[in-house]
């Protein structure tokens, strides 16, 4: 019997709320609250004759503190899946503190305003420090560490597929594979096909800042930066076929690297079709990726989120997207003093998510694993309080959730390597 609040009413939100119908004996009360309210009515409408969970909806500005709290305290609920933009992380776990609920997200802090100066300070000192100049980090959350262990709450960080089940596949290779884990590749495979000349699988502003960021990996300790898309590979994918992907700076590897430190090397890659870098390269260049506002006939405009409104809403691709992803990680190390490799995935088709829960397997990916972490701390089985990723708690039972409710995994130890 559980309370629950989930932000947003994307595509990830809306495959976590059709994931929670489904297990009505965990996810009693469900409350969905976002930006639109009627998004959320529309969903409440489609699924409130086929669940015995009792939805509610709530129009929230998840910027207002004081309009989250009062929804917190009105509703009472044990947990708030933060299923919206990562630019309200902070915002939110500040809300949950305050009214004693334990947090979950599928992506790591960003501001909205990259140019905002106090952040802008602390972000420039950390490029020099650290070596990486993503706009997004996890300093900013570990810092509610203490706050959460004190009032014995949960903040579960970046709970989607990657980042998220990749963290859970690390340790589920440390416990049942390796005793040394040695190097480790995390390869994102979207094999899917929207037939659209240029869209985003997800949320375009975090999907073209994440992807036009230079690149690095971590290695014997260091980040190594280097230019966007300037490493390529080609990898023959199980269930996708060939395809190019290219090394990204991705947020797992920060706190893999923290909590996994015998690991020498971790490299994230994504595969993208050559239109796609074509389509990104020249919205770059023009400058529609930026998020410094300009003045427009006497309105400010930010170009990135006047390009959002002009691509296709990635909840609207399901219908039309065929194909598969396939996303895993390829470790190498030791196990009785031998070296071995290992490969752990999963496969989810596109028709075969939208089939289930009207959605593509980009949404369907991220919002199970969500639906599965929440379930973890409603169940009492991920236990150990204050801020986490996936890779701090028992793989197994996680592992389990997702093979029974829809991203099974497949296992190779003979996986042809990256290089
Ligand atoms: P969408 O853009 O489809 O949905 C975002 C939702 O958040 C929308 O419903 C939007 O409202 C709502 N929202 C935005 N701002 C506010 C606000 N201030 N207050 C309340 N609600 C707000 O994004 P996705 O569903 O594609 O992505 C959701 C999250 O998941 C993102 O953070 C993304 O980075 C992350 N993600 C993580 C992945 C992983 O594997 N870990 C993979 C893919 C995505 P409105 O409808 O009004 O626009």
């Amino acid at each position: 019997m559980s309370r629950v609040i989930i932000i947003g009413c994307g595509g990830v939100a809306k495959v976590a709320i059709h994931k929670c119908c489904q297990h009505p004996e965990v996810f009693t009360d469900l409350l969905i609250a976002s930006r639109t309210v009627s998004k959320c009515d529309e969903i409440k409408a489609k699924l409130e004759n086929k669940t015995t969970t009792k939805i509610s909806t709530a129009k929230i500005d998840a910027n207002d503190f004081d309009a989250l709290v009062k929804l917190f305290k009105e509703f009472k609920p044990e947990i708030v899946l933060n299923l919206g933009m990562p630019y309200q992380n902070l915002v939110i776990m500040d809300a949950c503190l305050e009214c004693n609920c334990h947090y979950l997200d599928t992506a790591a802090y960003e501001p909205e305003n990259v140019d905002e100066p106090v952040w802008r300070k602390r972000y420039e000192q950390r490029r020099v420090e650290k070596g990486f100049s993503s706009y997004f980090d996890y300093s900013y959350q570990w810092e509610y560490m203490e706050k959460f262990k004190e009032k014995g709450l949960i903040a579960l960080l970046g709970c989607g597929f990657d980042p998220g089940v990749t963290q859970a596949y690390v340790a589920y290779a440390k416990k049942h594979e390796f005793d040394v884990i040695e190097t480790l590749d995390i390869l994102d495979c979207n094999g899917g096909d929207h037939g659209y000349p240029f869209a985003t699988n997800f949320n375009p502003e975090i999907n073209l800042r994440e992807v036009s960021s230079p690149a690095s990996y971590y290695e014997d300790g260091h980040w190594i930066e280097i230019p966007a898309m300037s490493v390529k590979h080609e990898y023959n994918f199980d269930g996708v076929g060939k395809k190019d992907m290219y090394l990204l700076h991705h947020e797992e590897i920060e706190s893999i690297a923290k909590n996994y430190p015998e690991i020498k090397r971790i490299r994230f890659y994504m595969t993208f079709g050559q239109s796609y870098i074509t389509h990104m390269n020249c919205l770059e260049n023009v400058g529609l990726l930026s998020t410094t506002p300009i003045d427009y006939e006497g309105k400010k405009i930010v170009p990135i989120q006047f390009l959002k409104a002009l691509l296709p809403d990635p909840a609207s691709l399901g219908p039309r997207t065929i194909g598969k992803t396939n996303i895993g990680c390829i470790f190498t190390g030791k196990k009785d003093g031998k070296w071995k490799k290992y490969y752990i995935y999963n496969v989810c088709d596109h028709q075969e998510s939208y089939k289930e829960v009207e959605s593509q397997a980009v949404s369907y990916t991220t919002g199970v694993p969500a639906m599965c972490g929440a379930m973890m701390i409603l169940n009492k089985i991920w236990t150990d309080s204050g801020v986490h990723t996936c890779e701090e708690y028992d793989p197994d039972p996680f592992i389990d959730a997702l093979n029974k409710y829809g991203l099974p995994i497949k296992e190779s130890h003979e996986p042809i390597l990256v290089d």
